[in-house]
């Protein structure tokens, strides 16, 4: 049973709370004292905490650990994409900011690749675009994300991996929010690049991960030491790795029972909010979207009141990303889609994860009942 004062955290997407695995793994290795690249016994431990870690969070993804990069995160391992010295990027505008600014940051050419209303990348238009815009000898890059942290859906990267490879285009997929919420394997993505983040599957805040395909040349953003095999400077920050590490480890142990799970709960609550505001628009409703994101307008609501009604009852979720919260202003995603400004002005999302239980979800639909439903009845 939840108590009527209890907080209901359905924001998964914009971090998942720490695992008690990853938290214990931290605290124990905050008791190490070495930094990683000493050869005494102390650096030595340090440095085995590191290399188990790459081969669970490779293990997540299918790959060997030698192309595990550990970064700052997911926007530093998108950052490190365009170290490259790009002429054209093919890009949709539903990427996540730290793709899409430093990609507009770069001198490259962008070929903007369009979406349906259902959000999904229009991979025809993608495929006519490299046979058009293809400059001999240039160096390409298509950057697709795996899953959309507005609205869960998903793209499909292998497909479009196989066509841009047979024709030279480099690849690179933001996979953040679809790892450990749905089977991502590298090898079947047949992508060069793929970008991670620690606390999207309940690792710690401020560690992530490039994977870079064995052999792929890509120049270092930041210079310095030579840690990550030279590719990435810095002393590692043990402990957030290993917390990554041991985030990885749970997260593959329970992803095929946490998909199925998760599943069930948000297609529960999609249908009673349905039922309970049946105006309201499911955004990605006919797209393949991740198990755990549910993104609903509620046409005539500001979302931002939403958010703050729902706070102040004790339920966290957010409007649009939250990384654009704050700014007032319809998301940049569900503008793509094509929806209106007033429609997706009055979009939330709702995100579970490995903490939501059933009794949670049940409280959730009996608060917004009682918050959003009398203001609802009485502007209809
Ligand atoms: N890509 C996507 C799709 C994201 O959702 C996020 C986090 N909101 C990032 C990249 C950035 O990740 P990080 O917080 O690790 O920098």
């Amino acid at each position: 049973m939840i108590k009527p004062a209890e907080r209901i955290y359905m924001d998964h997407n914009a971090s998942s709370p720490l695992r008690p695995t990853a938290r214990a793994a931290m605290m124990a290795a905050l008791e190490s004292d070495g930094n990683a690249s000493s050869v005494h016994r102390e650096g030595r431990a340090a440095r085995r905490l590191i290399e188990d870690a790459r081969e669970q969070v490779a293990a997540l993804i299918g790959t060997q650990s030698a192309n595990v990069v550990f970064t700052s995160g997911a926007t530093e391992a998108n950052n490190m994409v365009l170290t490259v010295p790009w002429d054209t990027v093919y890009m949709a505008g539903i990427e996540h900011e730290s793709v899409m600014a430093p990609v507009g940051a770069s001198d490259a050419n962008l070929v903007a690749l369009s979406v349906d209303n259902s959000g999904v990348v229009d991979l025809g238009y993608f495929a006519t675009a490299v046979l058009q815009h293809r400059a001999p000898d240039g160096r390409e890059l298509l950057t697709l994300q795996l899953a959309n942290n507005e609205t869960g859906v998903c793209q499909d990267v292998a497909a479009a991996a196989g066509f841009a490879r047979q024709h030279g285009v480099c690849v690179h997929t933001d996979a953040v929010q679809a790892c450990g919420r749905i089977a991502v394997d590298f090898d079947d993505l047949d992508v060069d690049l793929l970008s991670l983040s620690s606390h999207k599957i309940g690792g710690p805040m401020g560690v992530g991960a490039l994977i870079i395909r064995d052999g792929f040349e890509l120049p270092t953003l930041i210079h310095g030491g030579g840690q990550e095999r030279r590719r990435r400077a810095g002393t590692e920050n043990v402990a957030a790795i290993a917390g990554f590490g041991a985030a990885a480890v749970t997260a593959k142990a329970e992803l095929a029972a946490e998909n199925e799970r998760l599943r069930v709960l948000r297609d529960f609550a999609e249908a009673a909010l349905l039922e309970c505001a049946p105006e309201a628009l499911i955004v990605g409703a006919d797209a393949d979207r991740l198990p755990n994101t549910l993104c609903i307008a509620l046409p005539g609501d500001l979302a931002e009141t939403t958010v703050i009604k729902l706070d102040l009852a004790g339920v966290a979720i957010s409007a649009g990303s939250a990384c654009s919260s704050g700014k007032v202003g319809a998301s940049h995603v569900l503008t793509e889609m094509g929806l209106a400004p007033d429609v997706a002005r009055s979009a939330v999302r709702i995100s579970l994860g490995w903490n939501t239980a059933e009794t949670s979800l049940e409280e959730f639909l009996s608060r917004f009942r009682r918050l959003l439903l009398p203001d609802r009845r009485a502007v209809a």
